[in-house]
């Protein structure tokens, strides 16, 4: 039988448009042709870690691949049926494994069997998710809409030297919509910082920042040291927990970047959240899409909308018969629907 199959220009979003497009043609049955990837990115193509993302998701659904390769622009990928079982993947730099879980996962909860999934590379990387983020924020909520998954990290991996670790546990389920219009009460605020092979002052420099500027009090400040040799490695992670959702901000150590400016990285997306009086931070918003949009229905507010809501948007309603439309309530308010069409 000749299957579906979808065109997409790379060139609308970066990485997360690969991601989106491959757990949706392992979930529709639908071949995915993808030209111009990253092509707007200063090192175009596919990375390691959107090389693994591929090579992962052609194992998981015995897919028919044709451009997996590093620096590839064009990609062609045919899926077959998906399996679940046990699967190691290894990005080989520090590139993030928390994006190559994300990929995955949506397709593996419809596996007709378990699965247990361990991805080596980085799980602390700026611009993705760090696995503190899949387990405080992501997650909690796939599982309201009833996946079940557990994530576990195994070891650290910070950029450049990677060398980090997850595992994850996930059995097939069915997903619910989810509908995330308000937070609820404030159930509480908490900041750690995480540190391997730097000098002790970093964290409380970040912490003191986080104490000064929110009034956290000191007893919801931890500095994390870790073994030196996962370093070196720094983040800051800052956590606000309501009832209907917990949310958390991350500003990452770099070299020549004070320790206060690392923390205030992550304060001020915290405070841009906050005074938009949102439920969901631009970050999540766009993690939440595509499980919503498998689920038939969900809805959100979030403060605006960014390259990565629009560029899954058009990705997703390219695969499934849904559709996403964006309200604007205020200047910092944007309600995102999606419905199954009829
Ligand atoms: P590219 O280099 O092409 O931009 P990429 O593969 O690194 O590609 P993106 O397409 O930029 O990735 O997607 C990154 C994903 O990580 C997005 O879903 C984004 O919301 C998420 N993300 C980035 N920073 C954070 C953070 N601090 N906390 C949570 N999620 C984050």
């Amino acid at each position: 039988m000749k299957q579906d199959v979808i065109e997409l220009d790379g060139a609308i979003g970066g990485g997360q448009v690969l991601r989106s497009a491959l757990s949706l043609a392992m979930l529709s049955g639908k071949t995915l042709r993808l030209h111009n990837i990253r092509a707007r990115r200063s090192r175009p193509g596919l990375l390691r870690q959107h090389l693994t993302a591929v090579q992962a998701a052609t194992q998981v659904c015995g897919a028919n691949t044709t451009g997996a390769e590093l620096g590839s622009q064009v990609l062609s990928f045919e899926p077959g049926p998906i399996r679940g079982g046990d699967y190691r993947f290894a990005i080989g730099t520090a590139g993030s494994c928390t994006l190559v879980l994300q990929t995955l996962l949506p397709a593996l909860l419809q596996a007709p069997e378990p699965s247990r999934v361990s991805i080596s590379g980085g799980t602390h990387n700026p611009l993705a998710p760090p696995l503190d983020f899949l387990q405080q924020a992501w997650l909690p909520q796939l599982r309201r809409m009833g996946a079940r998954v557990e994530l576990q990290l195994l070891r650290h991996g910070f950029v450049p030297a990677g060398g980090g670790e997850l595992e994850a546990f996930i059995q097939p389920s069915k997903l619910q919509p989810l509908h995330l219009l308000e937070r609820g009460a404030l159930l509480g605020r908490r900041a750690w910082a995480l540190s391997a092979g730097l000098p002790e002052h970093v964290a409380e420099r970040e912490l003191r920042r986080v104490h000064n500027r929110l009034q956290l009090p000191r007893e919801q400040l931890s500095p994390v040291q870790l073994d030196e040799q996962y370093g070196p490695g720094n983040v800051l992670l800052l956590e606000y927990a309501y009832e209907h959702l917990t949310e958390l901000f991350s500003g990452f150590g770099q070299n020549s970047l004070r320790a206060e400016k690392v923390a205030d990285g992550a304060i001020d997306q915290a405070l841009d959240w906050l005074q938009s009086g949102t439920a969901v931070a631009e970050h999540l918003a766009d993690q939440l899409l595509l499980p919503m949009a498998l689920a038939g229905g969900g809805s959100l507010t979030t403060p605006r909308m960014t390259e990565h809501l629009a560029s899954n948007i058009q990705v997703i309603e390219a695969f499934l018969p849904v559709r996403i439309q964006a309200h604007v309530l205020s200047e910092q308010q944007l309600r995102l629907e999606c419905r199954a069409l009829a």
